[in-house]
This record gives C-alpha cells, structure tokens and sequence, in this order.
C-alpha cells in the first residue's frame, strides 16, 4: 500500500510537469520513523528499493540512503502532526520565489485553499540544509505548503494525496499568476 501511493504521486508529479527526472522526495510517517524516497531515485519509477526507514527523531543507520532533503522532512515531522510530506520543483513557484517574500493565489480555488497565501523561505543553503528544515517546519502547519526560494515547494498532509494537492494546487494557482502578470504586462 505504502509503495502504491509512493508510486502513484510520484509518478503524478512527474507526468504534470511538477518535478523534473530526478528532483523532489516524498515521505510518511510511520509511527515515531518516516518512510522516505532514496536519494538518487526518480520519483515517477520508483520500486521498493527506492523507499528506506529511517528515524524521525536522530539520525540512524539508513539515513545516509535516504533523500538529501532527510533534514527537512525530519523537521517537518518533529515539529507538526503531519503524516506525509511532498518536495517537488515546480516551476511557475520557483520562478515567483525570486521576486517575493509570499505567494497570495488570485484565482477562487487558490484563495480557498489558502486563505493566507504560502510564505517563501530563504535560506543560505537552499538544498537539504537544517536551516530550511528549521524554517520550515516553523511556519508549514499553519500554511499547508512553504515555498524554497529558488529551490521548490514542500507541503504537508494527512496522507499523500493531501500534500500532493497542495503542491498540485499552489503551483496552478501561481501559473495563473504569471499568465496573468503577463498580459496585464503586455
Ligand atoms: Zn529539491
């Protein structure tokens, strides 16, 4: 079952153009450790030797096996009632990071499911660092979704599929962001 949901966001994030070949992780949580993807595997073929446990609360000996973001996810989870958490790289998000300390949707589902819009974080080191984890795993329960400048997103939910449709909702929302600071532009 934890395989078939692995495979299934992962493969939907891919095919929506939210992750490259090789880019974002996905994990849950299992009791007080996380099932989490391999560094190195690609998310849209992943098999059961792509997923590794791995402890939540101190680092153990399959954390060198799991993604580089291990530090966020575990921060993550250390700070909030989460049970899943997805990282992809979309793209419309990534490119409004650079420019904004926020995204406010302004299309009616965007608003609806998130009133407070998503902060974005930034971060000396934007990749697998304790400080994005810190930063995180701060603000990440109260918005559902946080924003990596220049890196990706990360969202939480009760299972998967809620934190996939965060990451699949936020970054249509910003799409339509830009399209339409582009033809107010124009
Ligand atoms: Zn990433």
């Amino acid at each position: 079952m934890t395989l078939k949901s692995f495979q299934n966001i992962g493969s939907d994030l891919f095919l929506a153009g939210l992750n490259n070949s090789n880019s974002g992780n996905l994990s849950v949580r299992k009791n007080d450790k996380m099932v989490i993807s391999k560094t190195g595997s690609m998310l849209h073929r992943l098999s059961e030797d792509d997923l590794i446990e791995t402890s939540i609360a101190a680092e153990d000996e399959n954390t060198s096996k799991a993604s580089r973001e291990y530090p966020v996810h575990k921060a993550i989870y250390a700070a909030t009632d989460a049970n899943a958490v997805v990282h992809a790289h979309c793209p419309n998000l990534i490119a409004l990071s650079f420019y904004s300390d926020a995204f406010k949707p302004i299309d009616a589902e965007g608003c609806y499911y998130f009133p407070d819009g998503a902060p974005v974080i930034v971060a000396k080191n934007a990749i697998a660092s304790e400080e994005v984890g810190e930063k995180a795993a701060a603000v990440i329960g109260k918005y559902g979704a946080v924003v990596v400048r220049g890196h990706g997103v990360f969202a939480v939910g009760a299972d998967l599929c809620e934190a996939y449709k965060r990451v699949s909702s936020l970054e249509h929302s910003a799409k339509i962001y830009n399209i339409y600071c582009n033809l107010k532009s124009s």
